[in-house]
């Protein structure tokens, strides 16, 4: 049996009562879905070793040797989408469209990093920084983590691991991924098929399992990559640092959307609605509050309200798309935003729509509240949830002290039509990401990186080189040119090899001719 009893660091049952398996229930009825092995610290050390064993070989294969399989691993997947989907879809209580994405995630970031692994990851030529050099040939190589892991959490199944898993297999690394205990099923069939379907290396592995399985992850790893609450992300990162492995942290948000009093109207509501409530708001980039110019704010407050009301709240049936609005993931969850709502009613913000739970399972409906401000929790706290709280500014000026008021920084949005407006404003949001009249695309421009300032991250998620370099060690290649018997500062000592050295110390190093030739200097 499940238990909900919490370890001293991080999620997760306590070891004594410790479960031999995850189970997984569907949180819109509540169904079981499936389950999977709760790995324990020795079965991840196991896991770990072999993967580890297999990585030189995965290496050696080179870019385009690893490209096909990746390739192959990405046919299987489209091929099998219906299948691996499908899990997506019950064990996140999803509606089906909002798994349907999850997919594209996939296709996106494999085609991306494959197409461009080789040219990232080819050998840089350097020049030497003086005459003195000129006898090395100077090279920058990129050499992978041997094993990289890669732990996520449960708002995107397939596609939080997706994100990162390509760059870091693309690299050469070996990589254990330790998905959400709430949602592994969908990742462990992805990394079943890697392993069992296409006949890749088996440098691919997933522990699946509680927090403590995730601690377990990183006390084996070189290497790790983390996305999830800031909370843990910080526990993450000082066990990194006690262990002098790398840690790039994806953590929380509260991301603002700015919209400004000449905006397109019709084009900022739909950017809010889907912004907002796409995957019921558990997505670390949606729009978590939002902030409107005084002239246009009773318009856009009114649209608002209407076309969230228009959402088809549901868990339809797969591939039915009868539902734009589906489950939240957990209960937990649930209370934060009930919590915030209280919080904010509580405190004189009113509900437009939604704000309380209505149907069975765990749904909790889309909601608008109005007349908040910045003593609310649901203007301060991350929410991870359905709200879109609605607040009037002055001007600008206003609209960006809020937007930045804020410990978190991981995108925010601007909506205007003037792009003299847009630029000065989005210039001085204090976030890793701005869009401009669109809201969480940044995500998915895959030439520019995707990262948190603030609490809201360290490093960069993912995105253009940096998404392979990531996952490498830099090594200094020096060759020499020519091979000398011997070099100048290498034994014996002499004063004859010190004058020279000093001469030329002098030629290539001073600034002025007299020191440059030994001069006396007036
Ligand atoms: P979480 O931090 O509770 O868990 C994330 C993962 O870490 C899970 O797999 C969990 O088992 C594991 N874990 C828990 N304790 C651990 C420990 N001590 N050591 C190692 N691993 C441990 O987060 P969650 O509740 O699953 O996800 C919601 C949070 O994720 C939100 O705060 C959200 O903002 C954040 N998130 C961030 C991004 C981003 O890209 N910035 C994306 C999605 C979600």
């Amino acid at each position: 049996m499940l238990t909900t009893s919490e370890s001293v660091e991080g999620n997760g049952p306590v070891a004594a009562d410790r479960p031999s398996e995850v189970v997984v229930r569907n949180p819109a009825d509540g169904t079981t879905v499936g389950s999977l092995p709760n790995l324990d610290a020795d079965d991840v050390a196991a896991l770990a070793s072999r993967l580890r064993e297999a990585q030189p070989a995965w290496e050696q294969l080179g870019p385009e040797g690893r490209k096909k399989h990746l390739l192959a691993w990405l046919d299987w997947i489209v091929d099998n989408q219906e299948h691996v989907l499908g899990l997506v879809h019950r064990e996140a209580g999803k509606s089906w469209g909002d798994a349907q994405i999850e997919l594209l995630v996939a296709v996106e970031v494999i085609n991306y990093y494959t197409k461009h692994g080789a040219e990232f990851l080819a050998d840089e030529k350097r020049s030497p920084h003086n005459v003195t050099a000129l006898t090395k040939k100077l090279r920058l190589l990129r050499r992978p983590h041997r094993l990289v892991g890669i732990i996520t959490p449960w708002n995107y199944p397939l596609a939080m691991p997706m994100m990162d898993v390509p760059g870091a297999l693309m690299a050469g690394a070996a990589v254990l991924t330790k998905p959400s205990e709430e949602t592994p099923l969908a990742w462990a069939e992805v990394v079943r098929a890697w392993n069992e379907e296409i006949g890749a290396p088996p440098v691919l592995g997933v522990a699946t399992g509680f927090g403590e399985t995730g601690r377990a992850v990183v006390d084996e790893v070189d290497m790790i990559q983390f996305t999830g609450s800031t909370a843990t992300g910080r526990r993450i990162g000082v066990r990194a640092a006690e262990r002098l492995i790398p840690a790039s942290l994806e953590l929380g948000g509260k991301d603002a959307m700015v919209v400004l009093s000449d905006a397109d109207l019709d084009r900022a509501v739909q950017g809010a609605v889907w912004g907002g409530l796409f995957n019921s708001g558990q997505s670390c980039i949606a729009v978590e509050r939002v902030y409107v110019e005084a002239p246009v704010y009773d318009e856009f407050v009114t649209r608002l309200v209407g076309e969230v009301e228009k959402l088809r709240v549901g868990h339809d049936a797969q591939c039915a798309f009868d539902a734009d609005y589906g489950a939240m993931a957990n209960e937990n969850q649930i209370q934060i935003v009930e919590r915030h709502v209280k919080d904010a009613v509580d405190k004189g913000a009113r509900v437009l729509t939604g704000g309380q739970r209505t149907e069975p399972g765990l749904f909790y409906p889309p909601t608008v509240l109005v007349d908040v401000d910045h003593d609310m929790l649901a203007m301060t706290e991350e929410t991870f949830g359905p709200l879109l709280p609605v607040m009037k500014v002055a001007n600008e000026d206003e609209a960006v002290r809020l937007a930045n008021d804020s410990p978190y920084g991981l995108a925010s949005s601007v909506w205007t039509t003037s792009s003299s407006r847009a630029d000065r404003v989005g210039r001085q949001i204090e976030a890793g990401g701005v869009n401009i009249n669109n809201a969480m695309t940044n995500v998915f421009q895959f030439p520019l990186p995707m990262g948190g300032w603030k609490s809201s991250g360290l490093g960069h998620r993912f995105g253009g080189a940096n998404g392979i370099h990531k996952y490498c060690r830099q090594q200094a290649f020096v060759s020499e040119r020519i091979n000398l018997k011997s070099e100048i500062h290498w034994y014996p000592y002499t004063r004859k090899k010190a004058a020279l050295t000093d001469r030329m110390l002098r030629l290539v190093g001073m600034h002025d001719w007299r020191r440059r030739l030994g001069r006396p200097v007036k």
